[in-house]
């Protein structure tokens, strides 16, 4: 058995990081900034009124109240033509450039909103309401390095410095594939006595798909040597990276290891962890293949602990593993310290505290204890038994929305 840090060592050795090309902004959601970006300009690109008011000079209303005689009127997206002078005003929207000679703007609420002659109310000390040209971003800055990971606000930082066709590493494509003779297709009305439905395919898809990657579905093969190796083969031909499910324990038709190693390589196929020990790793002509074990919350761990840092890697990410965070026992876990387990855990606050149960029953094919789980409690190999009170180190894979209205707004 691999320990499980080595294993993943391996992965990580294995995969390369796939080619770099230009993409939209909507098309790089999600995908990894290949290059650093530099500012070419400043942002704002020009100093600009945060309210809608008044543009003054701060020393012609410190006496407020007080009258200024208004120039003119800017509205977003319009250029100022006159200057501020001594005892004026000009009027400015949110987002108007700021007009020279001005250098406060006093907002509509502490006027009388006048036309030609505006009554200023309350006294604006220099640099009230201005936003200064450059003071989000400088020019010349570095905004957003290499390997950072684009999502919502980085795609807007990147439009605000006009980079609209940024450099990202491409979005792997992932063949996937369900093993086993009694693996049949979801929508089967009747399952006959001895049949399971696939849960293992729509898990990995959504979870593939959320990530980014291109989900190529091989469907499922039954345990068959021979269409084992013809649908490996193939899928090796048109993926980046091959994901199979089943077929890698020890039993008579677990074929998957066996074609692996007649088409390429075996890496390793047990790992010390739980769940997911059997997790077979190689290459298929250069094209890795992670062979998942067939147990549906197996699944799940793998994918989590194996696929998501290699893909990740793949897409050029410089962070690969997900943060932890520290939570405190609420029960007691019982765990095998040859193993480095994962337990599917609920977590709730109490106070500045995250307490920790179990989610559910803790076999490899609970998959209900999966969907209620908001995280892994990591138990390290060594430690076995935390005690309720015990602080323990939470893996969160997923931060749902749990307040309702009323808990969120009536608080
Ligand atoms: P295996 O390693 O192929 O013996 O599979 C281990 C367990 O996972 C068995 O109980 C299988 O029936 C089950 N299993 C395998 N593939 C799937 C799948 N795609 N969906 C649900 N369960 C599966
Ligand atoms: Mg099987």
């Amino acid at each position: 058995m691999r320990p499980l840090a080595e294993a993943q060592a391996a992965v990580l050795d294995a995969v390369e990081t796939l080619p770099v090309q230009s993409a939209t902004l909507r098309e790089a959601r999600g995908l990894v900034l290949a290059e650093d970006v530099v500012a070419s300009h400043d942002v704002p690109p020009f100093a600009n009124s945060a309210m809608d008011g008044y543009a003054v000079r701060a020393e012609d209303v410190v006496a407020a109240p007080t009258s200024l005689r208004v120039l003119e009127d800017i509205p977003a997206g319009s250029v100022p033509t006159r200057s501020v002078q001594p005892a004026t005003a000009i009027k400015i929207m949110t987002g108007a450039p700021l007009p020279a000679g001005a250098d406060a703007v006093v907002k509509v609420e502490d006027t009388d909103a006048g036309s030609a002659i505006v009554e200023i109310r309350e006294a604006a000390p220099v640099g009230t309401a201005v936003r200064l040209a450059g003071g989000d971003i400088a020019a010349g800055t570095t905004v957003l390095t290499a390997g950072t990971r684009l999502g919502a606000a980085h795609l807007g930082v990147l439009a605000s410095v006009g980079v609209a066709f940024p450099k990202v590493t491409r979005r792997p494509t992932v063949a996937i594939m369900s093993t086993g003779d009694e693996v049949v297709p979801p929508e089967t009305e009747v399952l006959e006595l001895g049949k399971i439905r696939d849960t293992n395919r729509p898990t990995l898809q959504a979870a593939l798909e959320d990530f980014g990657a291109v989900v190529v579905d091989y469907g499922i093969v039954p345990d068959d040597a021979e269409a084992l190796n013809r649908t490996l083969g193939q899928a090796s031909r048109n993926a980046d990276v091959v994901v199979t499910s089943g077929g890698v324990s020890m039993g008579e038709y677990d074929l998957v290891k066996q074609e692996l190693a007649a088409l390429g390589t075996v890496e390793f196929w047990k790992v010390a962890m739980q769940p997911a020990k059997p997790f077979a790793f190689g290459s298929l002509g250069g094209t890795p293949l992670f062979g998942l074990p067939g147990n549906p919350v197996s699944v799940f761990v793998a994918f989590e602990q194996f696929l998501r840092p290699a893909l990740l890697h793949m897409m050029g990410s410089t962070a690969l593993f997900r943060s932890r965070v520290i939570g405190v026992a609420d029960e007691d876990f019982a765990t095998d310290p040859a193993k480095s387990v994962f337990v599917r855990a609920a977590v709730a606050r109490d106070g500045d505290r995250l307490l920790v149960t179990k989610s559910g029953g803790q076999q490899s094919n609970v998959l209900t204890a999966l969907a209620l789980a908001d995280a892994f409690a990591v138990v390290p190999v060594g430690v076995g038994t935390i005690s309720a009170g015990d602080t323990v180190e939470l893996e969160l894979f997923r931060a749902p929305e749990t307040r309702s209205r009323e808990e969120a707004l009536n608080a």
